[in-house]
């Protein structure tokens, strides 16, 4: 039964354009090698849209992205528009999305391969098979809750504040997505909080193991407090799975976790919201790294962090593990060759360009499968 998908591609700014025109050589072959079919729509978005309609996200975009079945996203912004007004900005483009869609989960996996194992600051016995999750409330928490603001106290010194607010139901939407796709991985979830001294972080253990208890009990769950998260991530990062916290955490041990990889240009993410009438979970999937404007347009971009964005939209949104899987294999097989990307490059390896890269990666997928 052929299955047909709408997707709406975004490249964006910077390397955008350049490491979207691989993904889409990979969506070519998906639609060659499997039931899938697909509905593909390009629009603008940041600064090419700023240029094009003078804003960085039009309705027509939003309307788009919401009939989508998945955003296929590059990446915004540049010194080009460092001038426009800051409620303007390219990066409004994304912010206004996810706003707009409802994708209150960021989900950022770190994953090492074998063949980048030196690129990582840690041992690689500590390192070796890497493949963690980590899923992050996005839409709540201490970044959106109030009060906030800068207070002028009586006696002139001032004073800042923000509220870290969660709700059960909040909660509850989040761990279920982190229990969901635990069930698609190796089964195990580590709830990050700060139980000990917050009370939102003692309302998230209570919730989370409610909703665990009650419809997830076959998934491994265990707590731990986020200052030993970090220090478990750099000590023995291997004992995790999914990691579920919260907007503040996630923030902090993502990006950790992203650097325990040694390399920007090789990790994918996606922010999912809540299912629709439909049954479409709202769904965008991007690069973890930004517009890269210092080597834009040079052929130099690393192109993979975009591919496996591409896979985890294969696997995620449209259940399509098996092809999901070889795509992420032709990747690792194309490094085991030993081509690398100037932003992964070393000595004795062979450098290819942004769209050699797309196009080994391409080969190796014919030619295997
Ligand atoms: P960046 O991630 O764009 O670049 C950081 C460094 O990593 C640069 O030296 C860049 O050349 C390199 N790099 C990044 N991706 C690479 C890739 N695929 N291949 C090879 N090298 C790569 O971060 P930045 O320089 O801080 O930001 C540049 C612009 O991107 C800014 O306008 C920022 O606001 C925007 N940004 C956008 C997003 C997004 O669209 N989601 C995310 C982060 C930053």
């Amino acid at each position: 039964m052929t299955k047909e998908k709408n997707i709406l591609i975004l490249p964006g700014d910077g390397i955008g354009p350049e490491i979207m025109e691989q993904a889409v050589k990979m969506l070519e072959w998906v639609e060659e090698n499997s039931a899938l079919t697909f509905n593909i729509d390009h629009d603008v978005v940041g600064g090419a849209s700023i240029d094009k309609h003078g804003i960085p996200l039009t309705k027509g975009v939003i309307e788009k992205a919401k009939k989508a079945d998945a955003v296929l996203f590059g990446a915004v912004g540049g010194p080009k528009w460092s001038n426009v007004d800051f409620n303007n900005r390219p990066e409004i483009g994304i912010i206004g999305l996810r706003k707009e869609l409802g994708l209150f989960a960021n989900l950022r996996s770190a994953i090492v391969f074998d063949s980048l194992i030196q690129a990582s600051s840690l041992k690689p016995e500590i390192i070796k098979g890497l493949d963690l999750m980590i899923v992050r409330e996005s839409t709540g928490g201490v970044y959106f809750g109030s009060p906030r603001g800068i207070e002028t106290l009586p006696d002139g010194t001032r004073k800042g504040i923000n509220t870290e607010v969660y709700t059960s139901k909040e909660i509850e939407r989040i761990a279920r997505v982190a229990f969901e796709l635990a069930r698609q991985r190796q089964n195990r979830v580590c709830s990050v909080d700060k139980c000990n001294v917050m009370e939102s972080g003692l309302l998230w253990k209570d919730v989370v193991t409610e909703i665990h208890q009650k419809e997830y009990s076959d998934v491994e769950l265990s707590h731990m407090l986020a200052d030993n998260c970090a220090m478990q991530l750099v000590r023995q990062p291997l004992q995790f799975d999914v990691i579920l916290t919260s907007n503040l955490f996630g923030d902090i041990l993502s990006d950790l976790a992203a650097m325990l990889t040694g390399s920007l240009g090789m990790l994918p993410s996606a922010t999912l919201g809540v299912k629709q009438s439909n049954d479409v979970i709202p769904a965008l999937y991007e690069p973890i790294h930004g517009s890269a404007p210092d080597i834009a347009g040079q052929g130099k971009a690393n192109p993979l962090a975009q591919i496996l964005s591409l896979a985890m939209m294969l696997k995620y949104s449209f259940n399509e593990r098996q092809i999901s899987e070889k795509i992420v294999n032709a990747c690792k097989s194309v490094l085991d060759q030993n081509y690398r990307t100037l932003d992964v490059m070393s000595k004795g390896m062979k450098e290819v360009n942004t769209q050699q890269m797309g196009q080994f990666i391409l080969d190796q997928l014919k030619n295997v499968n």
